[in-house]
């Protein structure tokens, strides 16, 4: 139980503009939910989406934040296989395991009410002290014991969408694999990708300081600033002239979609897992007779369970990722950060209290 009943929160107010503020703490509503003390919790750029107003469902006055880890405080009675006290991932999507596309696995479409991606966006999400999780036992995952709370804070949103990009961009060992953005979770979608073993993981970003840091950190063989370098040339010249068998746009821009289905192979497959805030152009006259096929987003947030399997067995490691840590006091200092991509950063971690 909260010690006490308000607590602190970032509240998306109205477009452009969030802000600190104090709220009641969440109390369990439903007989399937758990109330989660926030331990940790991850300012996504999605979050920047909906402060730009490029959400549509967002709703002005929600606690933002769909990217937190914490302890079950509260738990409802029909909440199984997990406790008070548990450690956990909360899923970004909520889902209710029973609808037509639960049942398929499509959890980001999930119809029942509070399906889908609501935390954070019409739901009150986790930049806060404590956080509703609706459907807990479907949406927490219990983190291994000797899994640091740095390395599981990303499992439910960055992680997931890697994790599922890859999933679906039906990859074989040995492709050249080409990712468009070396933000979070482009580094993110490197770092499950390399699960199916490519022979070239190829990251394109206009920032030579991400694209360094993919390098360093073992997740890029080659980097191509677009600023610098043609990159279709360049891709051409690393596959025989083909291009890149898997491509993933994680960049979000109208330039980096006409790049991703441009640098792709003839009967290759185009991942679009950015979130775009316009309208683009498929020009099918100009690819006619590339067959390809493309993916798009997003991510079916369903495999938390498995991606703390892998960190447990050192598969995935997603630390480094975490370059910025603010209390919760100071938050809106680290969404000025993470915003104008300064220092360095690449995801930034809010602590409560
Ligand atoms: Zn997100
Ligand atoms: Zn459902």
């Amino acid at each position: 139980m909260a010690n006490s009943s308000k607590m602190k929160a970032v509240v998306y107010q109205r477009e452009g503009v969030l802000a600190l503020e104090e709220r009641p703490v969440p109390v369990l509503q439903k007989s399937t939910d758990a109330i989660v003390k926030v331990t940790m919790a991850a300012i996504c750029s999605s979050d920047l989406h909906i402060k730009r107003g490029a959400v549509p469902r967002a709703k002005p006055g929600t606690i933002l934040g769909h990217e937190i880890i914490g302890i079950i405080d509260e738990i409802g009675n029909d909440v199984h296989g997990l406790k008070k006290g548990d450690r956990v991932t909360v899923n970004c999507e909520t889902f209710c395991g029973e609808c037509y596309f639960c049942k398929r696995g499509y959890v980001n479409n999930c119809s029942a009410p509070g399906g889908g991606w609501t935390l954070g966006c019409s739901a009150d999400g986790g930049q806060a002290e404590y956080v509703r999780v609706p459907f807990a036992e479907n949406c927490l995952n219990k983190i291994p014991d000797h899994v640091p709370d740095d390395a599981a804070l990303l499992v439910g949103d960055v992680l997931s969408t890697g994790y599922w990009a890859a999933q679906i961009a039906d990859l074989h060992p040995a492709e050249t694999i080409a990712i468009i953005g070396a933000g979070p979770t482009g580094l993110s979608t490197a770092m499950c990708t390399k699960l199916y073993s490519p022979a070239c993981t190829v990251m394109i970003d206009i920032s030579q300081e991400r694209l360094e840091f993919a390098r360093k950190h073992g997740l890029a063989d080659v980097i191509i600033n677009p600023k610098e370098e043609d990159v279709e040339k360049k891709i051409r010249e690393l596959t025989d002239g083909r291009g890149a068998d898997r491509v993933f746009e994680v960049a979000g821009g109208k330039n980096t979609f006409e790049m991703a289905w441009k640098i792709a192979r003839c009967s290759g497959v185009v991942c679009i897992v950015a979130m775009y805030e316009e309208p683009q152009m498929l020009p099918l006259h100009e690819m006619y007779g590339k067959n390809l096929v493309f993916k798009t987003g997003g991510v079916h947030a369903s495999c938390c369970g498995e991606i703390l399997q892998l960190i447990e067995n050192g598969k995935i490691d997603a630390r480094p990722l975490i370059t910025h840590k603010f209390t919760l006091d100071d938050v809106m200092e680290g969404y000025r950060v993470f915003e104008a991509q300064e220092d360095g950063v690449i995801k930034v971690a809010v602590i409560p209290g």
